[in-house]
Parts: C-alpha cells; sequence; structure tokens
C-alpha cells in the first residue's frame, strides 16, 4: 500500500537502528508530544529496537486525558436538561467525572449520541428541531476547524438548535509549560496531525528561545526512527532547529484554510489542562460574535472545580515526569475496564497504550 508499506521496510529500519547506535557517546531524552506517536512507538514495538540510550517520554498529546473533570460534569448537567441531546466523539464516553461518565448517563436513559464529526451533529439538529443538540467540542488544532466549519454552517442556514460546549485546545502553550516547568528534555518529537494544519511554524519558539530541537513527524515506524535520528543529529551538531520529516503531510505554513476558518471562530482562553492547571491563552472559545452557539454562554452552569484522581499520577505522565509504570494502580486497580484516570481511557492515552502493548515491548 502507497505510503505505508515503504515506511515499514524492515531493511531500512535495521540501518535506521544502526545509524542510531552510532549516537552512543551521551543519552538521549526526548518527549513524543502526540498520544497517537505514543500509540504507533508501542504498537511497531519500537522501544524495543532503539538503543538503550534513546529514552522516549509521552507528552500531553492526547486531547481526552487533558480534559478536566468539570467538562465531563457540565456535560452530564446539559445532559439532564429537558429536550437536551449531548453529541460526542467516542473517546469521551467512558471519561471519569466526579461519580458518572456519560456512558453512565446514557445507560440511565440520557440521550447522549456518539458522532464522527461535528457536522454529523449539526444534522441531527438540522433533522430534530424540537432537540437543543450540544456537541462537545474536544481536541487539539486538528480537530478544532471541524468544529469551526459546523459553527459557521450553522450560523449560515440559521440553525438555533446547535450549541458547542468548547474544550479545545492548542499545543504551544503546553509545550512551552513543560520547557519552563523545568523539564530537561533533549528534543520534542512534535505531533504530525496538529501540525497539518498550523504548520512547523507554531514551533519556532522552541529553538529559538529555549534551544531544543523539534521535529515533527509522521507515524510509521520509519518516521519515528528517522526523527530520533534527526533530533540527536541535532544534538550532535548544536543547532536545535524545527524540522519537517513528515513532508507528505506538513509544511511549515500548515493549512491556510483550515487557520483562517479557526480563527474567525474561536479565540485564545485560558484553559486548564490535567497536570498543568491553568495555562494562559492555551484554549479555543467561541468569538462574541458566534456566541449565540456557545452553549456556556446561553444556559451557563456551575460545576466544582477540576481535581485530579487519588493515587493517579496521570497528571505526571502527561508532564513527561513519570511513566505508566510508575503508578501503583496501574494494571492492578486500573485497566481499560475498569479506568481511574484519563489516561486509562482514549486509546491514544498513555497508560492505556503501556496497557495494550508492554507485553510486545
Ligand atoms: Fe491514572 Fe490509571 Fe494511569 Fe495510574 S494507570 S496514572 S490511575 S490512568
Amino acid at each position: 500500500m502507497r505510503y505505508v508499506n515503504e515506511f515499514r521496510d524492515k531493511r531500512l529500519i535495521d540501518h535506521i537502528i544502526s545509524n542510531l547506535r552510532g549516537f552512543n557517546k551521551r543519552d538521549y531524552t526526548f518527549m513524543e508530544v502526540c498520544g497517537g506517536h505514543t500509540y504507533a512507538f508501542h504498537r511497531f514495538g519500537l522501544p524495543a529496537i532503539i538503543p538503550p540510550n534513546f529514552r522516549l517520554l509521552s507528552g500531553p498529546g492526547c486531547p481526552v486525558c487533558v480534559t478536566g473533570k468539570s467538562l465531563i460534569e457540565k456535560a452530564i448537567i446539559y445532559s439532564g436538561m429537558n429536550a437536551f441531546v449531548i453529541t460526542t466523539f467516542g473517546d469521551l464516553m467512558r471519561v471519569p467525572g466526579i461519580n458518572s461518565s456519560l456512558e453512565k448517563e446514557k445507560s440511565k436513559g440520557k440521550d447522549i449520541r456518539i458522532v464522527y464529526s461535528p457536522l454529523d451533529s449539526l444534522e441531527i439538529a438540522i433533522k430534530e428541531p424540537e432537540k437543543i443538540i450540544v456537541f462537545i467540542g474536544i481536541g487539539f488544532e486538528t480537530t478544532a476547524p471541524g468544529t469551526a466549519i459546523a459553527i459557521k454552517e450553522a450560523a449560515r442556514k440559521g440553525i438555533s438548535n446547535f450549541f458547542v460546549l468548547s474544550a479545545h485546545k492548542i499545543m504551544p502553550p503546553a509545550m512551552k509549560a513543560i520547557i519552563t516547568g523545568g523539564s530537561e528534555l533533549d528534543g520534542f518529537i512534535c505531533p504530525g496531525h496538529v501540525c497539518a494544519i498550523t504548520g512547523s511554524e507554531i514551533f519556532d519558539f522552541i529553538p529559538n528561545d529555549h534551544q531544543i530541537g523539534c521535529v515533527v513527524t509522521g507515524f510509521e515506524p520509519l518516521d519515528m526512527l528517522q526523527a530520533l535520528y534527526m533530533l540527536a543529529h541535532q544534538l550532535e551538531k548544536s543547532d536545535p532547529k524545527v524540522e519537517i520529516q513528515y513532508r507528505r503531510a506538513v509544511s511549515s505554513k500548515g493549512n491556510l484554510i483550515a487557520k483562517k476558518i479557526m480563527n474567525e471562530i474561536f479565540e485564545y482562553s485560558d484553559e486548564w489542562w490535567r497536570g498543568f492547571g491553568t495555562i494562559p491563552l492555551s484554549g479555543l472559545k467561541l468569538r462574541k460574535e458566534f456566541s449565540s452557539f456557545d452553549i456556556e454562554a446561553i444556559y451557563p452552569v456551575s460545576v466544582i472545580e477540576n481535581v485530579d484522581d487519588k493515587g493517579c499520577i496521570c497528571g505526571n505522565i502527561l508532564r513527561g515526569i513519570e511513566s505508566p509504570d510508575n503508578c501503583r494502580l496501574f494494571s492492578k486497580v486500573c485497566n481499560p475496564s475498569n479506568p481511574v484516570g484519563a489516561c486509562m481511557v482514549s486509546a491514544e492515552g498513555a497508560c492505556h497504550t503501556y496497557y495494550k502493548f508492554k507485553k510486545y515491548d
């Protein structure tokens, strides 16, 4: 298959591994920011074949993992209101709130539906005008344009029963928080899907202001191994910069149309991230002109402040301080059938990935 088989070529993988072995004078600690990369690294068994002086840490790039309980609590309150329908991506269904989850509420009879795109939610709003449809907007720059398009479309069609509960976030402030939080990372493997929208230029501040290298990479074995090679090479040459390995999907400027529509609908807001607390201007809220689609502006609800789960170290994992192995609940109390924290829920969560693939490592 084009764009897959050539990136899984064993001969090339062996070649690049042997090149990585040449970087043997020091240890390297890199963060794969994106949960998709964490998943792919383990899925392909790469931790077992890279040289032992290369250490990889997971980062905050799993949207479900960094989202706080208060979002779930708000959605649960809305789901109990007369004629309200909550629509969401499936990942969010099992994320624990304080005492319940969207999945549990659905089993009690609340109208909570899984959708595959924000436009599906808009479609429901059009077909069921007597209902109030609330789409939970979650994700980074990758999914925010889709939410923006649905809002713009709703405005164009004059749909008045479609709303968004926005928990969208952007990556650069979280990465800055990791750097300024005292991390000793040698480089970042930057999220390929985010950069397909934003362009790699959003990470220019990392080498420019903090002298840490970045490589934007894809999700196949050769992509990720080549990223390790490029980052090690930057360190060898003392030349930190932003490089794009994932050229088949990413440019420095990104998708200008998607960025334009995102900027048209959203503005930056302070946002709470699990493990980080509130990061200034790291969220996306609807602009005033589109506030008639903002469920929190039209039907404000108050919920408890975000809190982390007792005994769960998800927050430290998302900041690259610890790994799932360090959690005393991992696989004993906490597993995919009984997730204690959000990192065990999403397929891109580090704990879920470790649980699923660790045996292959
Ligand atoms: Fe939290 Fe479970 Fe991960 Fe432990 S294993 S950090 S309890 S999600």
